[in-house]
């Protein structure tokens, strides 16, 4: 696949040649583009316009807003081979994923359409005569958006797609090591704001640069709301930042997400469901499936099949149809994962897998064998997110002590349990089962779609987006209380009044 032919395609060939970020794919290691980082000066016009572009956008009426969406959906699917392409390319992924990508961008597009006809409140009961109390719900402001390198186009869209629909413009500073997705993005997106006509300048923009113009966007007051998606570490820093100053701080942050597999479950099901969450996207999503409790009457036969599944994983080039396992992002998170393997094996775990794979003609890309590591406990190591395909396996003896065991991590993204027994099924989905944003049963952890809120607890930071009522972190609300009376009763029934 010819990168400068996907980079003309999405017509920022030029935008793409020249700059101090030097851009390389995973892939091959080869420089793919340059981009220019945005100065701090940058920056503070770019939130300056946006501010302007709030006080405009707000009173545009909200399906008219939609509108804008709608033809932002119908340009990603006019260019989806196109960016799919090219976000296999700068992040590595298989091609199918980088597909699938651009198809969640569409759907959040379709679901905030519909959205922008029902950002509607509440009519609350009144206990005084003649007075009406209602919820209205108003655009908040300014979001900045602030997004990994592992899904570099998607988390834009969830954030953007409804904000643009609640009347808040977006600036958006993409992670540094994806910043050729976010350009071809925002062409698109200019595009879409020419033939929507009248949309006031500043409503979208991009920011590129590492986490220096990260937290500049993120002390700012003109953000209203701060969409952070990356590291807990990353999120540590924003949602102090972001609280300091009273802003809204939406945190989408690690995971370290566990799967049960109990004596009833489908084996064959939950072993294919395995493989892909844990395998998948070589390990390097949010959800990605980390930590797997089995059932002592099951775990070794478990392990054996998964063992020989995990030796059948074509690994290589993710363009290829064939693979399904690409490269590591870069260097360091192969180091991080030999790290971590390193001291699974201190802490008692017995390792298969997970050493480098050379791949004919792409010397320079790290690709590795997924690694299945089988732990006596749940150490140190386990209970942190590596970003790199290691599925750590423990055996358990009764239910209870898998979901103790699933909710010991201190990140609370996804969780998922295979059984045919609707007890265990129905007590993982309960108040007592699983604490973590996300928790299925018989499916893995990851793929989630749009429909539902997405986000996790404790570690990952407690934001929602994407589908369900995640819209109302981006509006805020307005209690009103109306007297069409002409008396004046007090609420509580409080007498205040001069002789
Ligand atoms: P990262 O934390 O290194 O970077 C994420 C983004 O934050 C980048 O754009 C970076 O420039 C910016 N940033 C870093 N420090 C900052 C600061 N102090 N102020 C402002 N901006 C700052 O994460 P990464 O390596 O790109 O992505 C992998 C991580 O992201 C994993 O932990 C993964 O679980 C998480 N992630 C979470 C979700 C989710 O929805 N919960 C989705 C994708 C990835």
């Amino acid at each position: 696949m010819d990168a400068s032919r996907i980079l003309a395609d999405l017509g920022i060939l030029e935008q793409a040649g020249a700059g101090d970020i030097e851009v390389r794919s995973p892939i091959s290691g080869a420089v793919i583009g340059r981009v220019a980082s945005h100065t701090a000066a940058d920056v503070d016009a770019a939130l300056a316009r946006a501010h302007s572009a709030f006080l405009v956008w707000r009173d545009v009426p909200a399906p008219r807003r939609g509108e804008l969406v709608r033809l932002l959906g119908e340009r990603l699917r006019k260019h989806k081979h196109a960016l799919g392409s090219l976000v296999s390319l700068e992040a590595g992924k298989i091609l199918q994923e980088g597909l699938g990508e651009v198809q969640e961008m569409i759907d959040i597009c379709d679901f905030a359409v519909g959205l922008s006809r029902q950002l509607y409140g509440l009519t609350i009961a009144s206990e005084r005569p003649g007075h009406r109390m209602a919820e209205s719900w108003h655009p908040a402001g300014v979001c900045a958006i602030i997004s990994a390198f592992n899904f570099p186009v998607a988390v834009w869209s969830w954030n953007a797609a409804l904000a643009l629909v609640c009347g808040d413009p977006v600036i958006w500073k993409p992670s540094e090591k994806t910043p050729l997705t976010a350009l071809a993005v925002q062409r698109l997106m200019d595009d879409v704001l020419r033939e929507f006509g009248d949309a006031p300048d500043g409503l979208v923009s991009l920011v590129i640069g590492d986490r220096e113009v990260g937290a500049q966007l993120v002390a700012d007051p003109r953000a209203a709301i701060v969409s952070a998606t990356g590291s807990t570490g990353m999120g540590r820093a924003v949602g102090v930042a972001v609280a300091q100053r009273f802003g809204r701080a939406i945190l989408e942050l690690g995971g370290n997400n566990a799967g049960i597999v109990t004596p009833s479950a489908d084996r064959e099901l939950a072993l294919r469901a395995i493989l892909f969450s844990a395998v998948g996207t070589a390990g390097q999503r949010c959800t990605s499936l980390r930590r797997l409790f089995v059932q002592e009457s099951v775990h070794d036969d478990t392990v054996s099949r998964l063992k020989q599944l995990y030796g059948k994983v074509p690994i290589g080039n993710p363009l290829e149809p064939r693979t399904l396992m690409g490269p590591l992002i870069d260097r360091q998170a192969f180091e991080r994962m030999q790290d971590a393997l390193q001291r699974a094996r201190a802490e008692g775990g017995k390792v298969t897998g997970g050493g480098r794979v050379s791949v004919a003609g792409l010397a320079e890309g790290y690709y590795v064998e997924p690694a299945l590591v089988e732990m006596p406990a749940q150490t140190d190591i386990v209970l942190q997110e590596t970003f790199a395909p290691i599925l750590y396996v423990m055996k358990y003896r009764d239910f209870g002590e898998a979901i103790a065991a699933n909710n010991r991590a201190s990140h609370g993204l996804s969780s998922c349990v295979f059984t045919t027994d609707l007890r265990e099924a129905e007590s993982f989905v309960s108040a007592r089962g699983s604490d973590c944003g996300i928790a299925n049963v018989n499916i893995g952890p990851s793929g989630a779609e749009i429909g539902g809120a997405f986000g996790g607890e404790k570690e990952t930071g407690g934001g929602r987006e994407s589908g369900s009522d995640a819209w109302k972190g981006y509006m805020r609300r307005a209690t009103n209380t109306v007297n069409y009376s002409s008396a004046l009763p007090l609420a509580q029934g409080i007498d205040f009044r001069l002789d």
